[in-house]
């Protein structure tokens, strides 16, 4: 116990902070591979080093080291790792942005040495952040996904799947970004809202209506419903494609609407996904007219050259002069666009590698998983659901993990690494043995390996997966991430479980909101409504930070920052600095009596409370429920034991007998779980009180399994409680200090309460419990005039009239007479004029009366 004039007056918690800070011991929350107990093992989401730990990242981080610290006080052997997910576009464009180059302009190699250096130097800054918001990060586990000892494994769990036929290359249409100059994925296809034109013109004597002219060099075929007569006859045959001149079939299929236009379209390779839908199950001819850089090629004749903007305007113009075109419309559109640059997708098909999604088997594992809030299983089901093609993992990019194969440049056949050689990188070496025709001549693979490759494996990496079988930490119980990568980050991770251990990847999933600015939209510079996490430590500090984030939203929900709440955070602390200080100067004035029997009311009373709020709390965390047990919290501190208890035992405090001990004792007992409860949430904060109350560190303690019943105690207790604060409302209301002496207060309640004087110390009065009935006589003891009406009838006489009324028997108060003699003379009564007022008698004194419920409480004032 320290003694209490080393108190500070106030929190400072720029000093707090920092001081624990400096202390605290990274080793303290390792996962301990020899433990005994029970595994809590997390798979963190690994950030996007992109040197700024933004604030969805903070809510997110904040929820898993709520767990985290919540688990280890309950006995887990908890690992809660801090990965890096280091490679992909973001990092390329930042580095040619620093350094005014093209990724062409360096050698491969140089380029990836300057993405790896801004990596490792926004990787420190944001460790930083880390460790200010105080979250207890087993950095003994920390992973980077560039570094040779990841991405090899990267490299073995291709292979792995390469081998058992999970991924497999193949020249199948992709979503291209022709900016970036990659294949993207599905998941990574970002959809716009945009006007274009539909352009009518004849195609041979058919109407076609389209948005891509330019893609009329790659049309393979002209589609038509087989119902719709006005086609009948021109089944089978083939329309010459206007400008360019080539034959194409006219084929049926029920997917035409007839409605659209003329109810006739064209295919081309490719417009959209329906048409690499219809290319495949019509078995058409394939002709790219596009490349990867998004000019023509020289399908387009002509046209060869031009980007596909420029080659829409000249074809359009070409049309008019032929007088094809018929007409335009303006049309409203979805327009898939690459998530990074924001230009739109186009369809190519390239020489990609592809993982196989085998929708029932990710579906049965996501079964097996615990949703948390329980609708996000559904997002996922969706998703599957409506999984058409294969996952593309080839990126024809410099930063991420290459693919590991070679080509003969013989036989074309496909030559791997031995896995003890991983790392490679198939660009820089050459394979060890000659290619099964003889030869030594190969060329290493360029493409590289989408990111997902990369983090999809991190739940793998965590529980020690080496290639062999399960691992030995394997499932691990948790995976916390935000509901915007359920279908990329948790579908692939499940999908790679699946193929690489035949089990689901964890036994959980808790799935966090996103943070909306304080306008209630989505933080974006342009908006200029984005909260940096250093800005809300630097002001209120770690605590408060965590606060908001607890208390935000319901877990999944997403929520909307407020400074209001950061500060209504803040002012928490300070109030319950307050407490803590009262508390253990009580507390410290001797030693504390443990054995002290409990018997006041307030005391029991406290301790059901307190026994109710620790239920509370602690199946809100078993259920991931942060705001509803941090509110529980709250409100005992504040509320129950501030407001109430403290107020009402304050007076005991001050005597020197065992109902003082029994104070102290309850006192200690409600602050020492208080400061475990709040470990999780404001860890700086708690740990302070905790080293002031026992000089231990709170991290170290079990969590709180205090249980306390007593049915009597809760229900008279919350009488009192509510009693003393009616009373102190009424002095309130009479402008009295609240500790001002009261006089007599009479309480009929209808049993007995014995409250061992606390009630009558902390209104400062003469209280008295019954049971019986109050008598009370209800007397006319005042008038009150209605000055207005008075004095605007009466004039002069105003003082006589109300010396008049004043002498009217208490009957006649009650229902005035229509006249009354005033200065002699009879004088009609106005409307309004007076009101009596109404006073109890108890026992021939005159007494104020409250009730509370049931119970009736009479003050006679001194
Ligand atoms: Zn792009
Ligand atoms: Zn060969």
């Amino acid at each position: 116990m320290v003694p209490s004039d080393q108190l500070p007056k106030n929190y400072d918690f720029t000093e707090v902070e920092e001081r624990w800070r400096k202390t605290w011991r990274d080793a303290d929350n390792y996962f301990d591979k020899t433990s005994e107990k029970p595994r809590f093992v997390i798979d963190t989401p690994p950030p996007y080093p992109t040197g700024n730990f933004h604030i969805g990242n903070a809510l997110n981080w904040c929820y898993i080291d709520f767990f985290a610290r919540y688990k280890r006080m309950k006995g887990f052997n908890v690992m809660f790792p801090q990965g890096w997910d280091c490679h992909g576009l973001p990092t390329e464009v930042k580095v040619e942005e620093l350094n005014h180059i093209t990724k062409n302009d360096v050698s491969r190699e140089e380029f990836r040495k300057m993405c790896r250096d801004l990596t490792i130097r926004n990787i420190e800054a944001m460790r930083l952040t880390l460790r200010k918001m105080a979250f207890s990060t087993d950095w003994s586990n920390e992973y980077i996904t560039m570094s040779p000892k990841y991405y090899s494994k990267t490299q073995l769990s291709f292979l792995r799947m390469l081998a058992s036929g999970y991924i497999y290359q193949s020249e199948h249409p992709v979503n291209y970004c022709t900016r970036c100059e990659t294949a993207i994925a599905f998941a990574e296809v970002a959809y716009e809202d945009r006007e274009t034109t539909l352009n009518y013109f004849d195609f041979d004597g058919i109407e076609i209506a389209t948005t891509r002219p330019e893609l009329l060099a790659a049309c393979v075929a002209i589609a038509v419903h087989p119902n719709d007569e006005r086609f009948l006859q021109l089944n089978g045959r083939s329309k010459k494609v206007p400008i360019f001149g080539h034959d194409v079939p006219v084929i049926q299929d029920e997917a035409v609407d007839p409605a659209f236009g003329s109810g006739a379209v064209m295919i081309c390779t490719f417009g959209d996904k329906q048409d690499v839908h219809w290319w495949k199950q019509h078995n058409l001819a394939l002709r790219k007219a596009i490349d990867r850089q998004g000019r023509m090629t020289g399908v387009a004749g002509r046209y060869k050259g031009m980007n596909t903007a420029e080659c829409r305007t000249v074809i359009l113009a070409d049309m008019k002069e032929k007088n094809i075109l018929k007409r335009q419309e303006k049309l409203a559109q979805r327009v898939g666009t690459c998530w990074r640059c924001k230009t739109p997708i186009e369809i190519l098909s390239e020489r990609q590698w592809f993982v196989k999604i085998r929708p029932d088997e990710i579906q049965k594992a996501a079964h097996e998983i615990t949703w948390f809030p329980g609708h996000m299983l559904l997002r996922m089901e969706n998703w599957v659901q409506q999984m058409e093609w294969d996952w593309c993992i080839s990126r024809q990019r410099i930063f991420a993990t290459p693919i590991p194969v070679w080509f003969c440049t013989k036989c074309g056949e496909m030559v791997t690494p031995d896995e003890k050689d991983l790392p490679v990188d198939p660009t820089l070496v050459k394979p060890k043995q000659p290619c099964a025709c003889g030869s030594t001549e190969f060329h290493g693979e360029v493409d590289v390996l989408d990111t997902w490759m990369d983090s999809s494996i991190s739940v793998l990496n965590v529980t020690g997966w080496d290639g062999n079988g399960i691992p030995p930490y394997f499932p691990a119980q948790i995976r916390p991430q935000g509901h915007d990568i359920i279908r990329t980050w948790a579908f692939y991770t499940i999908l790679r479980s699946v193929a690489l251990t035949g089990q689901k990847p964890w036994d959980e999933i808790l799935v966090n909101g996103m943070v909306l600015g304080e306008d209630g939209f989505k933080m974006s510079k342009s908006r200029g409504n984005i909260i940096v996490p250093e800005d809300i430590l630097s002001k209120y500090g770690a605590d408060a930070l965590r606060q908001w984030g607890a208390m935000g939203a319901a877990t999944g929900s997403d929520i909307m920052f407020n400074w209001n709440d950061v500060i209504a955070a803040s002012r928490f602390q300070t109030k319950m600095w307050n407490i803590a200080k009262f508390a253990l100067i009580q507390i410290g004035k001797e030693d504390l009596d443990r054995n002290a029997p409990i018997t006041a009311l307030s005391d029991r009373w406290l301790l059901v409370r307190l026994s109710d709020t620790v239920e509370q709390v602690s199946s809100a965390m078993e259920a991931y429920q942060f705001d509803v047990a941090l509110k529980a919290i709250r409100e005992f501190a504040w509320e129950v034991l501030a407001d109430n208890y403290i107020e009402l035992v304050k007076g005991r405090l001050y005597q020197q007998d065992s109902s003082r001990k029994s104070a102290c004792l309850v006192l200690h007992t409600a602050f020492d779980a208080l400061c475990r409860m709040l470990a999780p949430f404001t860890p700086y904060f708690a740990e302070e009180c905790y080293s002031f109350l026992k000089g231990e560190s709170v991290h170290k303690q079990p969590w709180v399994t205090f249980t306390y019943d007593d049915d009597a105690a809760r229900r008279e207790g919350n009488m009192i409680v509510q009693v003393a604060a009616e009373v102190r409302k009424y002095k309130h209301d009479n402008n009295m200090a609240l500790n001002a002496p009261l006089g007599r207060v009479t309480i009929y309640a209808p049993h007995t309460v014995d409250d061992e004087g606390d009630t009558g110390r902390t209104l400062n009065a003469d209280v008295q419990w019954r049971t019986d009935v109050a008598k009370l006589d209800r007397v006319i003891t005042d008038v009150e005039f209605n000055r207005s009406v008075v004095g605007k009838t009466f004039r002069k006489d105003a003082q006589a009239f109300m010396d008049a009324v004043k002498a009217l028997s208490p009957a006649e108060l009650e229902r005035p007479p229509k006249m009354i003699k005033v200065n002699g003379a009879d004088i009609e009564v106005p409307q309004n004029a007076f009101t009596p007022k109404f006073s109890y008698m108890e026992e021939g004194a005159k007494v104020d009366v409250l009730t509370v419920g049931d119970v009736i409480v009479t003050i006679v004032k001194k």
